[in-house]
């Protein structure tokens, strides 16, 4: 009898998977832990939800997203060819690595061409990805504030690569929150010889945003996604815009009805109702600005941040017994157990009623009045 264990690639038995935030099912709970906007979609986004789920659920939906590509193509102001659309954009980042990277050889040789590259610290999904598909990941370490370092540089013997051929760049970042000035990142994409996908998950809650790199340089390629500032992470839909030629190969190996069709649907309401999501963003940002003050006074270590979230060094007791001790008092947040932001917590901005559960259960805490 075979061992179903000696069935599995070695490579895939040495995985570390991608570990996503919880979906606790606690009645009551304050869940400011994976970056969903506490906003509902906009009412017409759920009718255009109810509306497509009818007989029709029997057949496959458009195969391209035609009708949403045409939106995104005339929000931004360029052509559909510029544009593909994805389950997720984690689904666009996953195409990139297949699209862009050799794998390693099975003898488990690795060419130059067979690189992931990033900052360090930032999502932490994309050294997964360059594991599943057995490449190199060569991880830049940000600077202690979370600047981007001066390029090339050479810290811990780690060296940016400028041939790399693919190089995921969060911005703004997470889990720092912080932002970079497109000036900054068109000087790195401009060197780059490789792809720079610029993940732009966040950008939606930053004052600036690099959409101009990926139709100016054809090495560019940017990411966004209906799940947060869209209110949409059920329902998954990403897109990524840039040169057709890229756009066209990793349309040629995504799977033919990538993008469900009540999906489509919402998405395509979704840009058809921008003003509402626009007041949101105002909401996010007000709230984002008056928990950063609170937490402060409370003697927090609040970094700027330009997302939906803040990432904070809380003061006393250590990072992990605070996750404990607010999820103790019903309030999720969350916390990375690696070595450059052990420190710290990453707490979504939720409602405005939220953020002053969390200073008052803080306060408390802390035995200051909040
Ligand atoms: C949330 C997030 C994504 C994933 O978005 P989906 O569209 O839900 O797959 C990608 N990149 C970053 C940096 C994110 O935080």
């Amino acid at each position: 009898m075979v061992k179903p264990s000696a069935l599995i690639r070695p490579l895939v038995h040495r995985l570390h998977a991608y570990v996503p935030g919880e979906q606790p099912a606690i009645p009551g709970l304050i869940k400011l832990n994976t970056n969903e906007n506490p906003n509902p979609p906009a009412p017409g986004v759920l009718a255009a939800v109810r509306a497509a789920a009818d007989s029709r659920l029997r057949l496959y939906p458009n195969p391209t997203a035609s009708k949403l590509r045409h939106q995104l193509a005339a929000l931004h102001r360029c052509r559909p060819e510029n544009i593909l659309v994805g389950n997720g954009s984690d689904e666009l980042l996953a195409l990139a690595v297949r699209v862009f990277v050799e794998p390693a050889t099975p003898s488990g040789r690795r060419s130059s061409r067979s690189v992931v590259q990033t900052f360090h610290p930032s999502y932490s999904l994309y050294p997964v990805l360059a594991a599943i598909h057995g490449s190199r990941f060569n991880a830049v370490p940000l600077n202690p504030d979370f600047s981007l370092p001066r390029l090339p540089t050479l810290k811990r013997g780690q060296l940016w690569d400028f041939s790399a051929p693919l190089s995921f760049i969060t911005t703004p970042n997470a889990p720092s929150g912080r932002g970079y000035q497109t000036r900054e990142l068109q000087t790195l994409c401009a060197a780059q010889k490789g792809v720079v996908v610029l993940d732009e998950a966040y950008v939606d809650f930053a004052p600036q945003n690099a959409m101009k790199l990926a139709l100016t340089h054809p090495n560019v390629l940017v990411a966004r996604t209906f799940s947060k500032a869209y209110s949409l992470c059920f329902l998954r839909v990403g897109y990524c815009v840039g040169h057709p030629d890229l756009i066209a190969a990793l349309d040629k190996i995504r799977d033919s009805y990538n993008v469900n069709g009540l999906a489509q649907a919402a998405a395509e309401a979704t840009l058809d109702n921008l003003p509402y999501y626009h007041k949101c963003w105002q909401k996010v940002i007000s709230t984002r600005e008056w928990l950063t003050l609170r937490l402060r006074r409370l003697g927090f270590d609040v970094l700027p941040s330009q997302t939906n979230f803040i990432l904070t060094r809380p003061p006393g007791p250590s990072a992990r017994d605070w996750l404990q001790t607010l999820r103790e008092h019903k309030i999720l947040v969350r916390w990375f157990d690696a070595p450059e932001i052990r420190q710290y917590l990453r707490i979504t901005i939720g409602t405005r009623q939220e953020a002053a559960r969390l200073v008052s259960v803080a306060a408390a805490l802390l035995k200051k009045p909040a």
